[in-house]
């Protein structure tokens, strides 16, 4: 089944801290998690970011 790679990235400090994927057809909403931001050092939302893809290097 294809699935996309999407970049959960911090909206405070615009650190892109996770990938993951999500089936496209079943998730079509945007979506927000409280996840650690190792950059602001605490819990702050994140927001999915197709555009960006974490660097491998
Ligand atoms: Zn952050």
């Amino acid at each position: 089944m294809p699935s996309e790679k999407f970049v959960f990235q911090c909206k405070e400090c615009k650190a892109n801290n996770y990938v993951t994927a999500k089936n496209r057809q079943n998730v079509r909403d945007r979506l927000t998690r409280k996840k650690f931001c190792p950059p602001c050092g605490r819990h702050t939302e994140h927001t999915e970011s197709r555009n960006k893809t974490i660097q491998s290097k």
